[in-house]
């Protein structure tokens, strides 16, 4: 059977996208045809490949029947999952109708990958304060951010780190991205949702549970319950910063006694582009002048400091090679001392700025980011 030009050049696309990093392909209509974009280190780029109108309909159905989904439905969501043939990974893909046809978007999840704390690339400070908040036998343990902050390969990172031969691991996930040996997840979605999930969990005799994500009341008041029972909960929840989490699960209705008696660690994250070595250039004093006054900083010594070159290299991608967490964290003790009324807002042990500014002046990450960061 040979192979139709389209399902050739779709293949084509994920190969390039795997050799790039790309996270994401998105295939999109337009007015004039079909555009093929990457994400690569969090960043779109200018078109990989652009169709004329005339193939859009083929490419599009080439692209269904390639990724498992429905060719004969238009007109609706769908989502499918696939692997690819010769390329260590899987597709999680969505397709969504939109004025100008069917737009499809790919995760290229990477199945060979392995998670491990010290992959994380966070500074030790940030290591030992992750490490400890795993050592608890029971409570809560919370990571915010956007999208797409990295918080999920954090937490993926902290429970590899868990003995799972001597404790009981469940996961509970919308959707399960990465299968983990030795590990029972969970499949949350429309049918079962967190808390449903959560409550099923409960009698599988767990130690450790990690919940996707905390965005209503009942899975919040049930994580809490799990904790206070003697189980250790790790999840995420949406709020802007480490001391928001704790804003945001009393708005969720966790009251303060409970806060303080479970709550053992609340984080949040960012990722920043990592500056390509070989094109990233010296930081201008103007540049860094801005900054310090932005953070309200003055830098003892500036020599470390670079600036992305965004016409890049051959090394890179437009001066950037990959991205880095920025994490700041609350520990138990200020949690407490927040609880119990004595401060107003619990200070983080390291800011996202602070935490920035330090891989900044490792000339890390350009030090603009900085700025970004907070
Ligand atoms: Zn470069």
């Amino acid at each position: 059977m040979t192979t139709s030009p389209f399902t050739e050049l779709f293949q084509k696309a994920v190969k390039a996208a795997y050799d790039l990093n790309a996270s994401d392909i998105h295939i999109e209509p337009t007015r004039t045809g079909v555009d093929i974009r990457l994400r690569v280190f969090g960043e779109m780029q200018a078109p990989w490949k652009q169709l004329g109108l005339e193939h859009k309909t083929s490419f599009i159905s080439a692209v269904k029947a390639e990724t498992k989904l429905a060719i004969g439905v238009s007109g609706r969501a769908q989502d499918s999952r696939c692997s690819i043939d010769g390329l260590p990974i899987d597709l999680r893909v969505s397709l969504l109708p939109t004025l100008f046809g069917e737009t499809i978007v790919l995760r290229i999840l990477d199945s060979s990958r392995e998670f491990g704390i010290d992959k994380l690339m966070v500074p030790n400070s940030t290591l030992s304060g992750l490490m400890q908040s795993i050592e608890y036998p029971s409570g809560v343990v919370l990571i915010s951010g956007p999208t797409g902050s990295g918080k999920t390969t954090t937490l993926y990172s902290l429970l590899c780190k868990i003995d799972r031969t001597r404790k009981k691991i469940i996961t509970l996930e919308d959707p399960v991205e990465y299968v983990i040996h030795g590990i029972s997840q969970v499949r949350v979605g429309p049918k079962v949702s967190f808390a449903d999930a959560l409550r099923a969990v409960l009698r599988q005799d767990p130690d450790v549970i990690l919940v996707g994500e905390i965005r209503d009341e009942e899975t919040a008041s049930l994580a809490f319950r799990a904790a206070a029972t003697g189980h250790l909960v790790l999840s995420t929840v949406h709020a802007n910063s480490a001391a928001d989490v704790i804003g945001r699960l009393e708005n969720l209705g966790i009251d303060r006694d409970s806060l303080r008696d479970n709550l053992r660690f609340s984080a949040a994250q960012r990722l920043v582009p990592k500056l390509c070595r070989s094109c990233s250039k010296p930081a201008t004093m103007a540049t860094i002048c801005r900054v310090g006054e932005a953070a309200g900083f003055s830098f003892d010594h500036t020599d470390s400091l670079r600036m992305r070159a965004t016409e890049g290299c051959s090394d890179c991608q437009a001066g950037v090679i990959g991205r880095l967490p920025v994490i700041e964290y609350i520990k138990q003790a200020d949690i407490e001392r927040h609880a119990r009324g004595e401060t107003s807002k619990p200070l983080a042990t390291l800011s996202l700025s602070d935490a920035a500014l330090e891989l900044a002046i490792a000339g890390l990450i350009d030090v603009r980011e900085v700025m970004n960061v907070g």
